[in-house]
């Protein structure tokens, strides 16, 4: 009988791919449903950076790489971190890989070992506890309050942090929240890690470019230059440049964890893409103007969504400053009866009630960490979510 490792049991699947998953076999079984779950652009690829994947297949660029990327996407990156983010990386400080879960997953299994602790801010993405915890270390979850914006306080950081605490993860913006520090913000966080020269910082800014109204996301070791020798700044393609099934996300960090997340890497998938790799030197070094056309177009509708979730009895919706998510509070219906009397208990029940009665596909909080609110994903049309928050209104108010 086959059985399964015993890390294993100390991970459970991706909740946003099991609802992903409810949602298609909704579909499969043809009922009509506008599934909100995922977390990638709408929009497609720019053609300027399809055709350079096209240019490197027709130049015999398909064979391996360097394991921790080629040398014209390392100096991309390089340039990149000097020009958005005021960092210097130099090419042997930085690696690329299978997406920004690639990333992180190397750096904790580099790191972690069992009985270190790793703090995480909730509401967190799926991934990070799990990560943590298949890595043998000890998820120290966090909770940022609603009022707050779902940011961690520094006094919250500085009683989370012990002398087993190896990393602390921030992400801003945020998934599942939208939140984003202000440099003020991430400079009084980093104050706290000033203190405690054992914890490194590994900071998530995949969604660095997607910020609205002039909000300018801001990154660790800039705020806080001294903190550049234990902080790996995690960033990717598949966000901004709408390239999430390309396969690109990249770091740079001390050269020792560098070395160590490499070798971890060249172990498992080698190199990534030798042809995604190609793609993403033009993405990071061609036209950026599409970015802000997204931008205007994704905070168009975050205040569509906000507007609309506020307006339905029982929903509370906080204003995020950046991603393409909001999320949520259904406190005001945890209690309520659906019509087939059914009592909503949990977010989760919350949001099979939208998917089955409404077709709506939404990510229950708790897969995030923090109960009860859910995630929406306003990276869909704009056409697609005014109809599913019709429908969500239209549920909520059969709601007794
Ligand atoms: N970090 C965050 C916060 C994310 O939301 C995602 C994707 O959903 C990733 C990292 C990983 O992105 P990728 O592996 O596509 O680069």
């Amino acid at each position: 009988m086959f059985q399964v490792a015993e890390r294993l049991s100390r991970i459970k699947p991706s909740p946003t791919v099991v609802l992903s998953g409810k949602v298609a076999a909704r579909v499969a079984a043809g009922h009509d449903v506008l599934g909100l779950v995922a977390g990638e652009p709408d929009f497609d690829t720019p053609d300027n950076i399809k055709q350079a994947a096209i240019d490197a297949i027709r130049r015999g660029d398909t064979k391996y790489t360097a394991i921790d990327g080629t040398p014209a996407l390392k100096q991309a990156i390089s340039a990149k971190f000097e020009r958005e983010n005021g960092l210097s990386y130099a090419p042997d400080e930085i690696i690329v890989s299978t997406g920004g879960k690639q990333v992180i997953f190397n750096a904790l299994m580099a790191s972690v070992s069992a009985g270190d602790e790793v703090v995480i801010p909730a509401p967190y993405w799926v991934s990070y506890p799990e990560m943590v915890a298949l890595a043998e270390g000890t998820p120290v979850i966090v909770p940022c309050a609603a009022d707050n914006g779902f940011k961690m306080t520094p006094e919250q950081l500085d009683a989370a942090i012990t002398p087993r605490t190896r990393w602390v993860i921030l992400n801003s913006p945020s998934n599942p929240s939208g939140a984003a520090y202000s440099a003020d913000e991430m400079k009084a966080l980093t104050d706290v890690l000033v203190r405690h020269p054992h914890v490194w910082v590994l900071t998530d800014d995949i969604y660095e470019h997607l910020t609205y109204e002039g909000f300018k996301a801001v990154t660790p070791a800039r705020i806080e230059p001294s903190l550049i020798d234990r902080t790996l700044t995690m960033n990717g393609v598949s966000k901004s440049y709408c390239m999430t099934g390309w396969r690109i996300g990249y770091a740079g960090g001390p050269k020792p964890l560098i070395k160590a997340m490499s070798a971890i890497q060249s172990h498992s998938t080698t190199n990534a893409s030798s042809i995604s790799q190609a793609a993403a030197v033009e993405a990071l070094n061609g036209p950026q103007g599409f970015i802000a056309e997204h931008v205007a177009r994704f905070e168009r509708r975050r205040d569509m969504v906000v507007a609309a979730f506020n307006a339905i009895d029982g929903l509370a919706c906080h204003k995020p400053d950046g991603a393409f998510y909001v999320f949520p509070s259904c406190a005001g219906l945890i209690g309520a009866a659906t019509p087939s009397g059914e009592i909503i208990r949990t977010d989760e029940d919350f949001v099979l009630y939208l998917l089955e009665t409404a077709g709506v596909g939404l990510v229950h909080g708790a897969a995030f960490g923090m109960s009860p609110y859910f995630r929406l994903s306003y990276a869909a049309a704009d056409e697609k979510l005014m109809q599913a928050l019709e429908r969500i209104g239209s549920a909520c108010a059969r709601l007794s």
